[in-house]
């Protein structure tokens, strides 16, 4: 089963999960984040995020999705860029993966990703939609998901459509 690219804003989809393209601190911000937390009810959100407390960069949490039509949201904090030969890239992975790994344990059928790290944490959009689809091509050799890649803006629409066409 390929996983699916769409073009949309991640709070207004209904998967069992969305990620959070969320910060260490697990706190409200612009971008992917600011959606979530706007459209989960910001307060609820603060206040799950709150109890979790942080989230290293490339680890995963989890919390309810509260007013969202996701059931849960799934934060990842992603790598800020610099430069590329700080680790980014495992990082990054990590946060692929940690994520998946959680929606599994929570029995999960599907999850709608942002790009991660792409926006405010400047990670090159090419190389953050490699990472992306090389970790979703990666899991689900071994296990049955939905996953969606949700893209916002155009150049990242312009490249998911050219990866998506070598990958399907
Ligand atoms: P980060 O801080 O990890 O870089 P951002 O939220 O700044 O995260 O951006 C990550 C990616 O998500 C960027 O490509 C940005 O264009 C995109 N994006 C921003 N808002 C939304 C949204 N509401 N839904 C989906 N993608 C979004």
């Amino acid at each position: 089963m390929p996983f699916t690219i769409i073009r949309d804003d991640i709070s207004r989809v209904p998967a069992d999960a969305v990620v959070n393209a969320a910060n260490t601190r697990l706190q409200y911000g612009s971008g992917v984040c600011g959606a979530i937390f706007e459209g989960a009810g910001v307060r609820d959100m603060q206040a799950a995020c709150g109890a979790i407390g942080s989230c290293p960069t490339g680890r995963a949490v989890i919390t309810p999705g509260f007013r969202l039509p996701a059931r849960y949201v799934i934060h990842t904090a992603g790598p800020v860029w610099s430069g590329g030969r700080c680790g980014e890239e495992e990082l990054l992975r990590g946060c692929y993966r940690n994520s998946l790994a959680l929606a599994l344990e929570y029995g999960l059928k599907s999850i709608a990703f942002p790009l991660i790290s792409a926006g405010i944490y400047g990670y090159p959009k090419k190389e953050a939609l490699e990472v992306a689809v090389s970790e979703f091509r990666s899991f689900l050799e071994g296990q049955e998901m939905d996953i969606y890649l949700v893209l916002y803006d155009r150049k990242a629409m312009d490249i998911g459509n050219r990866l998506k066409s070598s990958v399907r």
